[in-house]
């Protein structure tokens, strides 16, 4: 096991009815933005509820942050906060509305270019203080340091991480998952899962905690995915599909292990330039990461066929392309598509997204720093 420090100071408010709470988590001296995203939160009362639950706090809202949330937007909410005098967020919404709420805590306080966060690491000294009301599972936001922006004009989707963004607090109440679309339940199922599979598919080192915690995890997202969409009126299901999603990526998985990232790398850069939700593009590419990186990752795959898939298979390499095929079955199974093709985009993308690659100095990615431009090329190629 490699050496770490793990903390997650982010409170989580599970439950039903929960949203309620947030009254007391808030100073109640503290003047508060209620972000939020295209509107979905006026449809199905979940702002009714913020509003009610903050109704003796002095509150103002901005809403508008997009899906893949942009800097320009969070840009117009960051002068907002400089004229109301602002010195709380609360994002209520998906990993977009709470990464573009990270990023404007950090922007708002920022001394210099705030692009210089995203675009050159620049540290974050300080940042406002965030709540997070979630309201879709998938991308551990409510309970991490990371947020991803993309920057439209020059189509950028770059991350950063800094400590100060960590939310304090995080309500799940999985009541609110049940207004989400079908497409975006496949996408946090598949968002979760992957987040798990880039910290555990990686070369042997021996911490057998965090192992079964992940393999855990997988067989949670495996059993629950496909019956969300068979019994959409089971809260158990959606509890455990919201709770597997949030400890995917809180840091405890991660925590003394090598850590991939590779696919996540290569997804911002699909999403950047062709718009395809972020879970999209980590199914088309998930799978042939796993069949390129087969022989630096061939302990840990033979360990997920035979713990998650069951393959007792004695060939190695069949029981890897066993694995494989279950993984890409999987995501079929919440009606994920897995190609490029599935969304019209043929061969012209290859070269687009590894010119991508080079610009944003993404030439040596994953656990070992194998994935070179070469190799995302043959991915790319074999997920047409
Ligand atoms: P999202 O982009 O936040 O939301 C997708 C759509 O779902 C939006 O149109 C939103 O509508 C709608 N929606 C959300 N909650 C709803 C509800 N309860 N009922 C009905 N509609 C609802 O999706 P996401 O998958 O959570 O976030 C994706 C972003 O997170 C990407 O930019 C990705 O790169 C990033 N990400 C971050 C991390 C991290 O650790 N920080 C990890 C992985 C991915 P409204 O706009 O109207 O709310
Ligand atoms: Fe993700």
């Amino acid at each position: 096991m490699m050496e770490f420090s793990f903390v997650n100071p982010t409170k989580i408010i599970f439950g039903q009815g929960q949203i309620a709470t947030i009254q007391q988590e808030i100073p109640s001296s503290a003047k508060v933005m209620i972000i939020y995203g295209g509107g979905s939160i006026k449809q199905n009362g979940i702002y009714q509820q913020v509003v009610d639950a903050l109704s003796e706090h002095q509150v103002v809202e901005f809403s508008g942050i997009e899906p893949n949330p942009s800097y320009e937007t969070a840009m117009r909410a960051v002068a907002q906060i400089k004229e109301h005098n602002i010195d709380y967020l609360l994002a209520v919404g998906g990993g977009s509305v709470i990464d573009g709420t990270k990023f404007i805590a950090a922007a708002a306080k920022f001394d210099g270019k705030p692009w210089d966060i995203l675009a050159k690491a620049a540290e974050v000294t300080d940042a406002l203080p965030i709540g997070v009301v979630l309201t879709l599972p998938a991308t551990g936001s409510e309970s991490n340091s990371y947020s991803v922006v993309s920057k439209l004009d020059s189509n950028d989707k770059l991350p950063f991480f800094s400590e100060k963004v960590q939310p304090k607090f995080a309500v799940l109440d999985a009541q609110v998952t049940k207004t989400l679309p079908e497409r975006q339940l496949a996408n946090g199922i598949v968002d979760a899962f992957v987040h798990v599979m880039e910290q555990y598919l990686t070369f042997d080192h021996g911490a057998k905690v965090q192992d079964r915690f992940a393999e855990g995890l997988l067989h949670t997202l495996i059993e629950e995915g496909p019956r969300v969409f068979a019994e959409p009126d089971n809260m158990e299901v959606r509890e455990n599909l919201m709770w597997s999603a949030t400890m995917a990526l809180n840091g405890l998985i991660g925590a003394g292990v090598p850590q991939d990232w590779s696919t996540h790398m290569l997804g911002h850069e699909i999403t950047a330039l062709y718009g395809l939700d972020h879970a999209q593009t980590l199914a088309i590419v998930l799978p042939r990461m796993m069949h390129a990186m087969r022989q630096q990752k061939e302990a840990k795959l033979l360990q997920y066929a035979e713990r998650i898939w069951g393959i007792s298979e004695q060939d190695n390499n069949i029981a890897i392309d066993l694995a494989i095929e279950k993984t890409v079955a999987f995501f079929h199974s919440v009606n994920m598509p897995t190609r490029f093709s599935d969304y019209q985009l043929g061969e012209e993308i290859v070269d687009a997204i590894v010119e991508q690659l080079e610009r944003h100095g993404m030439v040596a990615l994953g656990e070992n720093q194998q994935v070179t431009l070469d190799i995302s090329r043959e991915v790319l190629k074999a997920s047409l």
